[in-house]
């Protein structure tokens, strides 16, 4: 991993100046623990990746630690397979949770027993009640914007009963929906979720790690800020649709300080904007439905905004913290364009990739006078800007493989590649002059014809006599390596596919994966999985994880070299 660029000083962002402020003061003795929780009800996506960059990072830079925590409530939704490619997905990109020796791993699940404990300490201060009202009867009771809630009329109960009754839903004792517990707290606020929010539910359900032992399961609001004081999380950094919820984390926490149980300062809970980028989803439930209605092949296909599916279509993790760092962290709910990612991407793999040739729509061309069986060595630099990287080698002879649109019989204005009568350099060869083209039978081009200039060839005293405005790139046809490349592009035409709660569906790209059968310079059959290259004049392409073997790659194209999207091609 590019540690350089870890340790450049990151972007300044409001988070950092309450950290700042707070080692200042010395509110928490300069220590910084911040935390991501997930819940593993799903594989994680890029809009993840920023809370993932941010939490992680933060606590880098400031010498903490970030933990990994399963915000694992729901048994329902929740599984093994989640937790492993969560797992997978961090690691990936460049981040661990290991500090001095010490595994910050955790499970919310693990707190059950706790959380329990406290639940009923809540009840035996008078800050919690059985609440046995029906689920309509709640939410009726609720009251609304402009209306002031209903007080249930179970919210006196005594603490002897309701110790009881809490008791005996844990026991197993009643149905689902007839009994929750409810912190008493507000019912007039005007903040809905200090309308005594639920804080226990009954649930029949089998969870992945604590089995059948519950049929109580605590709830998220209640869950997380408990979760983040048992692990003295110092920041505690969520999106901004908790904001609201933030009075209620307070309330909880301070609650179990008065108790005795936390001791101050608390964990701060802190908002920031979730990421939303331009032609892509980033709600796990959509993802879900793309993958099980077959619109794409999985969680890891190349087009999904999934962590697995960024990194299948190539993308480095250096490449997602640069983008991460250059959007920031703000307050303000905001769209950030595709064109930004894509720019990151490009931005790390121009330094890094090395360049071969490749022609993904081939068309023979035939040098004729070319001696038959002779091939001729080529050199070009592996990268440009790094000749320390040295040269690749590749052979010239007789036929080779031209992209098709490198030629055309009518030329237009401008046109300066091959057409009958024209010269050409080919890249890194000789110049070559085009006679003619072979067509078959219904007029289609099958060959293009050409003589070369034996004293043209590219590093040789003899190149500069000849002056042409078109250079084009080739492989031989008898040295190529035949390759799948699949080409692919933005799974959605629409920037926002599901603004305005329309069917996101109906925004999906047709044209977003196109499988050819290319023609490789002759290096890329060493190519190893997850090895990326950029394709001269066409792009960055990486060998696919899954499907390339060395000697049969297998490329999937990451990105063009310029942002082209919605241009004519
Ligand atoms: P769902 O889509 O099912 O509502 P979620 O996006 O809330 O799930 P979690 O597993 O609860 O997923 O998220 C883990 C952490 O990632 C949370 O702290 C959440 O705020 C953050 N996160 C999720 N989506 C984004 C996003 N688009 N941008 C920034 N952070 C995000
Ligand atoms: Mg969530």
């Amino acid at each position: 991993m590019n540690t350089e660029r870890n340790d450049a000083p990151a972007a300044s962002n409001f988070i950092r100046n309450i950290i700042d402020d707070d080692n200042r003061s010395g509110k928490w003795s300069q220590r910084v623990e911040t935390r991501f929780p997930p819940e593993p009800n799903g594989y994680l996506h890029i809009g993840h990746a920023k809370s993932i960059c941010l939490n992680f990072g933060v606590a880098r830079s400031y010498g903490g630690v970030c933990h990994l925590r399963f915000d694992d409530t729901n048994p329902e939704k929740e599984s093994v397979e989640y937790v492993d490619s969560i797992i997978d997905a961090v690691r990936w990109l460049g981040f661990e949770w290991q500090k001095d020796g010490t595994e910050h791993l955790y499970y919310a699940s693990d707190y059950y027993d706790k959380l329990y404990e406290f639940a009923e300490l809540l009840i035996e201060r008078g800050k919690a009640y059985v609440d046995s009202q029906s689920a309509e009867e709640m939410r009726a009771n609720r009251g609304s914007a402009t209306e002031v809630g209903t007080p249930s009329p179970f919210r006196e109960r005594s603490v002897q009963e309701n110790l009881d009754l809490f008791r005996r839903m844990k026991a197993g004792e009643f149905k689902e929906g007839e009994h929750v517990l409810r912190a008493k707290i507000d019912m007039s606020s005007p903040n809905f979720n200090m309308r005594d929010p639920v804080l226990y539910r009954i649930r029949f359900a089998h969870h992945y790690r604590t089995g059948d032992k519950w049929c109580v399961y605590p709830m998220y609001d209640y869950t997380h800020c408990i979760s983040d004081a048992l692990e003295n999380i110092t920041h505690s950094l969520c999106t901004l649709e908790f904001e609201d919820h933030r009075p209620l984390y307070d309330w909880i926490l301070n609650e179990l300080a008065e108790a005795g149980i936390f001791t101050r300062p608390l964990p701060q809970q802190i908002e920031f904007s979730r990421l939303n980028l331009t032609y892509a989803i980033t709600s796990k439930r959509k993802l879900l439905q793309l993958v099980n209605e077959g619109h794409v092949d999985g969680w890891d296909d190349p087009r999904m905004p999934t962590i697995v599916g960024v990194r299948r279509r190539g993308f480095t993790p250096e490449s997602i913290q640069l983008f991460c760092e250059r959007i920031g962290v703000t307050k303000v709910d905001s769209w950030i364009d595709m064109s930004v990612f894509e720019g990151a991407l490009r931005d790390d793999l121009d330094e890094k990739a090395p360049r071969i040739a490749a022609v993904l729509d081939p068309l023979k061309l035939v040098i004729d006078n070319f001696p038959e069986g002779l091939s001729e060595p080529c050199s070009a630099p592996v990268h440009p800007h790094h000749p320390e990287q040295g040269v690749r080698e590749f052979p010239i002879s007789r036929e080779l493989w031209i992209e098709r649109d490198d030629f055309t019989e009518t030329p237009p204005k401008g046109y300066f590649r091959l057409f009958p009568g024209n010269r050409v350099r080919l890249r890194y060869g000789y110049v070559i002059e085009c006679t003619g083209a072979e067509k078959d039978e219904n007029g289609n081009v099958v060959a293009v014809h050409c003589n070369y200039f034996p004293d043209s060839k590219s590093g040789t005293e003899g190149a500069n006599n000849y002056k042409v405005k078109g250079n084009i790139h080739w492989v031989s046809a008898a040295a190529a390596c035949p390759a799948e490349v699949r080409i692919y592009d933005r799974l959605f035409k629409e920037p926002q596919p599901d603004a305005g709660g329309r069917d996101f569906l109906e925004a999906l790209n047709p044209d977003s994966k196109r499988v050819v059968n290319a023609y490789l310079e002759p290096g890329a059959h060493g190519a190893l999985p997850e090895q990326r290259y950029q394709f001269e004049r066409h792009g960055y392409f990486v060998a696919d994880r899954v499907d390339s073997k060395p000697g049969k790659p297998v490329f999937n194209r990451i990105v063009s070299l310029r942002d082209s999207w919605g241009k004519p091609a």
